[in-house]
């Protein structure tokens, strides 16, 4: 499995690249995952983007805490945050700078792939929006897609968003890229604070931690335990239903429902469909397929 984590500040495209390269990565034949991590942050903030490539399916959904690649979008960051955190020894970092790999300070040196990715998208697109530039060095770096893949994961994930005539010089931004990059290493010798950990206030306290159970003027019950008053299951007519003769019980279904409303009954694995919303996760993580989506013609039938 190959793990690569994106660091990007929001609106400027990180989760994009991330998606584009699983896109890319479902081209060549093989597996992959993407997901973003962040908060309620406006533009500009410090955020992050995974994704998982693999030859077989991949169950694992934490965030990536040891990737084999960094990429940082935004120079800007090098100061802020210790973007080599958790490399593994045999990583390498696709870093957009104007520097060479030889000039940049890290916490620790690493072996980078380097590209004025800000400049070819400003030539190119005539915005700082680095994604597809990166996405072209990270591609010449992995060496696994070829770019004929790349060009069609861009195509497929920015063309949605940004149409097609913009698509197109992504692709033109990311083929710079390709064959640009300078590889090299990194110098260590930076030092970062410490992030001092969130102490919230009373007043921030999300719900649900520390308040009591009550009602608040709405008449909505908060607190422990409200979430059962919660009927999620009204938010889709298709629910989760288990094939029994099929199912293995392995539990990646039950650990994975964001719920948690499927559970283990004598043998059997049960959906409490009052609650399933129909996100699909049991039914993708299951190894046999014995889950599938079927639905409901009315909500009184679960509830
Ligand atoms: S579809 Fe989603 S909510 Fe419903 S049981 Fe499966 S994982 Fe849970
Ligand atoms: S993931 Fe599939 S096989 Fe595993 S317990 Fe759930 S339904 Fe059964």
């Amino acid at each position: 499995m190959i793990e690569i984590r994106f660091h990007g500040r929001g609106g400027t495209g990180s989760f994009l690249a991330s998606q584009a390269l699983a896109k890319a990565v479902f081209y060549s034949g093989k597996y992959a995952v993407s997901f973003p991590s962040f908060g309620a942050e406006r533009r500009g903030a410090p955020v992050l983007a995974f994704t998982r490539i693999n030859e077989k399916k991949i169950y694992k959904r934490t965030q990536i805490y040891e990737p084999d690649i960094i990429v940082v979008l935004d120079n800007s960051l090098f100061e802020l945050i210790d973007v080599a955190y958790g490399l593994k020894p045999n990583g390498i970092g696709i870093l957009n700078s104007a520097k060479k790999p030889e000039e940049i300070i890290l916490s620790k040196s690493i072996r980078a792939g380097v590209i004025d990715a800000t400049k070819i998208a400003e030539e190119i697109l005539d915005q700082p929006i680095t994604n597809s530039a990166m996405l072209g060095s990270l591609v010449r770096a992995l060496e696994i897609i070829s770019f004929a893949d790349l060009e069609k994961g861009i195509m497929s994930v920015f063309s949605l968003k940004i149409g097609e005539k913009q698509a197109k010089k992504n692709i033109e931004a990311a083929k710079i890229a390709y064959e640009q990059t300078i590889f090299g290493e990194t110098k260590a010798g930076r030092n970062y604070e410490k992030n001092q950990p969130w102490l919230p206030t009373i007043e921030e306290l999300p719900i649900g931690t520390i308040i009591p159970k009550m009602k608040v003027n709405t008449n909505q019950l908060i607190g422990p335990g409200s979430a059962k008053t919660r009927m999620t299951g009204t938010w889709s007519h298709y629910k989760a239903e288990i094939n029994q003769e099929k199912c293995i019980q392995c539990l990646q279904c039950m650990f994975h429902c964001p719920e948690g409303t499927i559970y283990r009954n004598a043998s059997k694995l049960i959906v409490n469909k009052s609650y399933c919303k129909a996100c699909g996760i049991c039914k993708a993580v299951c190894p046999v397929d014995a889950i599938n989506l079927i639905k409901i013609e009315e909500f009184s039938e679960i509830i």
